[in-house]
């Protein structure tokens, strides 16, 4: 069964209604009339229509103001209008587009153009209809494949925690015998070693789902100076080993800002640690503030592998990692930065980056000053 598209024709000039109304009826549209801005929105609370076409000139109430007040309810707030009216001057053509006309046709007219200008507009409106369907059917997808992300990385984190603590248990029970098998010993280490990367992946994967599921986050008063320094003494924990040097050169100035502490703390510290990760043994990485009247800038550079141009569209995606071998042998899973990005843009900045390959990166997070509370 072919269903007609309704179209609903306000006019308060009864021999237009009924000329339109027939021309329309004839290809097969089905037509319903009002000869008033005020009748249209009556008929409109309990009838579904396709589109609608209004004259622009009525008494008590012209097609704009109705047409206003129509897309203001939910059953026709995206119902394509086109205005048809004798009026050819701009302001009125104007007024008509910002009250949510689609177009605007100018009596007298060819049917033939109206018509094609409907079956226009009857598509778009389609396609446009079929397209929201299609993304909030999307979102609804994307929402349960977090949500089962985030059971499956829970449910994981206790048998993991539950390997870690036996392999712990079977360390200090047969210490003896581990002296005397190294093999052994070998081999718990690498279960441990593995069960602790699991971990940190299971980790990093709920920590993307709760920050990306957070649309605000409350900020407090933080001393960013502090919360750098502190940065900077746990970024010297995971630098010793490959005896890298951790510079920092704090603000003179003391700062204070409206921040997420804990998480503004996660995208520095993921910075770090990355920094250390890709940089070479015995190498220098920075951690600096900059301020200028705009901004307030923390910057973290280091000397290492850099990044190829053609991976920095991707750099803060999820999952993603630098297909180089250099950078493959480091252990990663590729969501670090894509916690740094979230966490940044929910402290209110953003995030950039320049770098050059085996030269190193300069990792630079963008504050505004309007974060900056005054002391
Ligand atoms: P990963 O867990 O793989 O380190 P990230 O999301 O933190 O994941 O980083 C994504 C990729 O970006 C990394 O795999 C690495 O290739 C590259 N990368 C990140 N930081 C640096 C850096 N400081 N120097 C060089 N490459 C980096």
């Amino acid at each position: 069964m072919i269903v007609a598209f309704r179209i609903l024709v306000v006019d308060d000039q009864v021999e237009n209604l009924e000329m339109l109304g027939q021309l329309l009826r004839r290809k097969s549209y089905d037509v319903l009339t009002a000869n008033s801005g005020q009748q249209a929105i009556d008929l409109l609370q309990n009838e579904d229509i396709d589109m609608i076409l209004m004259d622009v000139n009525m008494p008590h109430l012209n097609g704009y103001e109705a047409v206003e007040r129509i897309k203001k309810t939910e059953r026709h707030k995206d119902t394509p209008v086109i205005f048809v009216s004798a009026i050819e001057e701009t302001n009125v053509k104007m007024k008509a587009f910002l009250a949510g006309g689609v177009d605007y046709v100018t009596r007298p007219y060819q049917f033939k153009e109206l018509l094609a200008r409907i079956t226009t507009h009857l598509k778009i409106h389609a396609r446009t209809g079929r397209q929201r369907r299609q993304i909030a059917e999307l979102q609804e997808v994307n929402q349960l494949k977090d949500d089962l992300l985030s059971v499956v990385a829970h449910d994981l984190q206790n048998p993991i925690s539950v390997i870690v603590t036996y392999v712990d248990v079977l360390k200090r029970r047969d210490r003896d015998y581990l002296i005397e098998h190294p093999q052994s010993r070998e081999t718990l280490d690498n279960i441990k070693d593995t069960a602790m990367r699991m971990a940190q992946f299971v980790g990093d994967l709920l920590d993307v789902v709760r920050i990306e599921s957070q649309e605000t986050v409350s900020a407090q008063t933080v001393i960013l100076n502090d919360l750098l320094q502190q940065a900077y003494e746990d970024g010297n924990l995971l630098s010793e080993p490959k005896q890298i040097k951790l510079i920092h050169t704090p603000l003179e100035m003391r700062i204070s800002m409206m921040l997420p502490a804990h998480l503004f703390a996660q995208a520095v510290a993921n910075l770090l640690s990355n920094a250390v990760k890709y940089s070479h043994d015995r190498s220098n990485i920075h951690l600096y503030t900059e301020k200028d009247t705009s901004e307030v800038r923390v910057i973290v550079r280091d000397e290492g592998l850099g990044i190829p141009l053609d991976a920095m569209p991707f750099l803060f995606k999820r999952f993603y990692r630098v297909e180089s071998m250099e950078h493959q042998s480091r252990s990663g899973n590729g969501l670090g930065l894509a916690i740094v990005k979230l966490a940044v843009e929910l402290s209110g900045g953003s995030i950039s980056v320049e770098s050059e390959m085996g030269k190193g990166s300069k990792f630079t997070i963008h504050l505004p000053s309007s974060l900056i509370v005054a002391s």
